[in-house]
């Protein structure tokens, strides 16, 4: 098989030449008309099923041709057989919850996960109850009704690495979810790791350029039939427009992601050196980091948190001096983005969850853009020092 970034652009669109066309189809309709009524009931039934394609599509909650393009051109990239898209990222986490339910009431969860992903499961709303662990004690946790074990892996907003075989080990019969949304499929596949399932909110890197609020799994065909079913019954379906701005993002996924690591990597290296900023995160820091990192990635990324000397304050006052940086919350975007965990992205998180997984109130969140390294910066450190100054007085 080819390299991932020619995967990248050409997935999806094997037909396209057959079509007579480049650019990918994008099909609005949300109905299909029928022409005759036993092909239509046999193509309603497989779609019911589960089935990822029927030659009538009847109607869109059941079925887009656009989204089903992006869902196949995903999952390549994933090595799975298939995958699902949903109207946003916890759409899809709600929907493979959903689908688990059928084999078991209990889900084994690592802390620290996106703040949603967390209120969701210790809110108890989809009927679920949820043991939260570390890492290394998930098989301690495993019981005989855990119908999933999630991991999020580098964690948000902690840049946490999870060793994701090791998890699968001690999951044992347990399938085991990676939301992979920091890494993306061009810097980790965790379905050849041994997970069952590896999601993403696509709202990020897939997506890229902050216009397009999605959600994919990717799994096995016949965990992918549950999920559809799911989609088709509870309606968290991704608009075809997003499925097609998804697609179209994947062509440039790797230039993306390879681009603002490069840029992540110096910022790095100079945040580590100044004065105002007390810790940074980023894959690969500490020991067990780097070898998880090289154990199952290929490379650290495009996302770090640094921690301010200054406390609070100085966070607060680097997110107003900041001019180039949005401050702003999501993350894997053309444009770079800077944001505050503790007060936004993980504020639904009890005080003591935020405490356990380092999430202080001095810890800024940064997602590095494709601009030039030395403009961001140069924005930076005139943020820093202003922040210095502004506590100094
Ligand atoms: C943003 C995010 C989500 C939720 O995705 P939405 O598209 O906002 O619903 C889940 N996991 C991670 C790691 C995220 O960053």
């Amino acid at each position: 098989m080819s390299h991932f970034s020619t995967q990248a652009v050409h997935a999806g669109r094997d037909d396209l030449n057959a079509l007579g066309v480049h650019a990918l189809p994008l099909d609005l309709s949300t109905t299909y008309p029928v022409t005759g009524l036993e092909a239509a009931t046999a193509s309603f039934d497989a779609l019911v099923a589960g089935e990822a394609s029927a030659p009538n599509p009847i109607y869109a909650r059941l079925h887009n041709p656009t989204v089903a393009r992006f869902e196949n051109a995903l999952a390549t990239l994933e090595g799975a057989e298939a995958a699902v898209a949903f109207g946003s990222g916890m759409a899809t986490l709600s929907a493979v919850l959903l689908a688990r339910k059928a084999y078991g009431q209990h889900i084994v969860a690592v802390r620290p996960i996106y703040g949603s992903a967390d209120h969701l499961l210790s809110s108890g709303l989809l009927g679920l109850e949820t043991t939260w662990t570390c890492a290394d004690k998930v098989a301690e946790a495993i019981r005989a009704d855990t119908c999933l074990v999630l991991i999020e892996t580098p964690a948000n907003p902690t840049l946490q690495l999870v060793d994701i075989a090791d998890v699968v080990r001690q999951a044992g019969a347990v399938p085991v979810m990676v939301d992979s949304t920091f890494a993306t499929p061009v810097l980790q596949t965790p379905l050849a790791l041994g997970a069952a399932y590896v999601m993403h909110s696509a709202t990020k890197f897939l997506g890229g350029h902050g216009d397009v609020i999605a959600g994919v799994v990717a799994t096995s065909e016949e965990r992918a039939k549950a999920l559809r079913q799911v989609r088709a019954l509870t309606g968290g379906l991704l608009h075809p427009l997003g499925g097609y701005l998804l697609h179209r993002g994947l062509a440039t996924l790797s230039v993306r992601v390879e681009r603002a690591q490069a840029s992540a990597q110096l910022l790095v290296e100079r945040l580590s050196h100044h004065p105002a900023v007390a810790a940074v995160h980023y894959p690969g820091r500490t020991l067990s980091s780097r070898a998880i990192l090289n154990k199952q990635m290929r490379g650290p990324g495009s996302l770090l948190a640094i921690e301010l000397a200054g406390g609070y304050a100085a966070a607060d006052a680097v997110l107003r001096a900041v001019e180039l940086f949005t401050p702003a919350v999501s993350l894997g975007s053309v444009d770079s983005l800077i944001q505050h965990p503790a007060g936004l992205t993980h504020r639904v998180l009890s005080e003591e969850s935020r405490q356990s997984t380092g999430i202080t109130p001095a810890m800024l969140r940064l997602s590095i853009g494709l601009e030039h390294p030395d403009d961001l910066w140069a924005d930076l450190l005139q943020a820093l020092n202003l922040a210095n100054a502004t506590i100094a007085a």
